[in-house]
């Protein structure tokens, strides 16, 4: 078997405090793995500029000069959020023939070491390899316990996914073609890629402090995620809705017909006003 194309896939939004050391390490990493024969030497990096207004893309512009397009790269004309940024990625990295993708964090929060690991699940046959946080002792007390509470009614409402999924993940080419005919567009990558079906692994990883920057999630952000995670993935809000819709219009309608009793029988009315 011909060594895969591995493309690193990394969504960026005004990180210019750290881009320039994300690409140099990435790039290591990438020699390394191609200096022991695990991937081939077509392997490249690249980046998704969620509309920076920093000089996020001017770095990744003259890292791609200087390294004949290893570093490679799609600018937005304005942010779109983490999870379209990765979504493009992935459909644009895939029109340059690498076999296997793997998103991860322009921070490296998620330990980069691991990237081997994926790639050999893959090569063992696994088509999504999803990388699970270990712990989220890297996070804030807020999300730690927002994001743990949303796992517990993701899978309340009956979507099994893996609690502390991230989107540091490995998808094959087949799953990025497969996720090209998916209608959905209000995205919640870690349940689209659960839902997809294929072979799956898990690699664990341990997630390290911000190297640089500050995080580019707001709570409104967040909950945004949460919500298109939830209303995407399970029925049951809308059967809440319809069943409330139900209980509210046989209410009304019972009083609807004791109103009309009362004006026949004991003439009375129910009045808006009266002068
Ligand atoms: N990001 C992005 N667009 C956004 C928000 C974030 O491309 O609207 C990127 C960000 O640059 C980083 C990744 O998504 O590469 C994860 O963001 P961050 O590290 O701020 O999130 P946290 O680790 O705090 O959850
Ligand atoms: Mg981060």
């Amino acid at each position: 078997m011909s060594l895969p194309i591995l493309a690193i896939v990394v969504p960026c939004l005004n990180e210019e405090e750290c881009i320039a050391s994300t690409i140099l390490r990435l790039l290591e990493i990438l020699f390394d793995l191609e200096s022991k024969g695990e991937i081939d030497k077509e392997s490249f990096v690249f980046f998704v500029n969620d509309g920076s207004s920093d000089s996020t893309w001017n770095i990744i512009e003259k890292y791609n000069k200087e390294t004949n397009g290893k570093i490679k790269g799609i600018s937005f004309s304005r942010n779109f959020g983490n999870q379209k940024a990765i979504l493009a990625g992935l459909f644009e990295a895939s029109s340059y023939n690498a076999d296997c993708f793997i998103s991860i964090d322009a921070d490296l929060q998620q330990d980069e070491t691991k990237i081997s690991e994926f790639v050999k699940k893959y090569k063992k046959g696994s088509q999504i390899v999803a990388g699970i946080r270990n712990d989220r002792n890297a996070d804030g007390i807020f999300k730690k316990y927002t994001a743990l509470t949303f796992y517990k009614i993701m899978n309340l409402l009956g979507v099994k996914i893996k609690v502390n999924h991230s989107d540091y993940r490995l998808v094959s080419k087949q799953v990025v073609d497969a996720l090209k005919k998916f209608p959905e567009t209000n995205l919640f990558l870690r349940g689209i890629f659960n839902d997809l079906g294929f072979n799956k692994d898990y690699v664990y990883f341990d997630v390290k402090a911000r190297k640089a920057g500050k995080t580019k999630f707001t709570p409104m952000s967040l909950l945004s995620l949460a919500i298109s995670g939830i209303t995407s993935f399970s029925i049951v809000p809308l059967r809440i809705v319809t069943f409330i819709g139900f209980v509210m219009s046989f209410g009304s309608f019972i009083l609807g017909i004791s109103a009309f009793i009362d004006k026949l029988i004991r003439h009375n009315a129910v009045l808006a006003g009266q002068l």
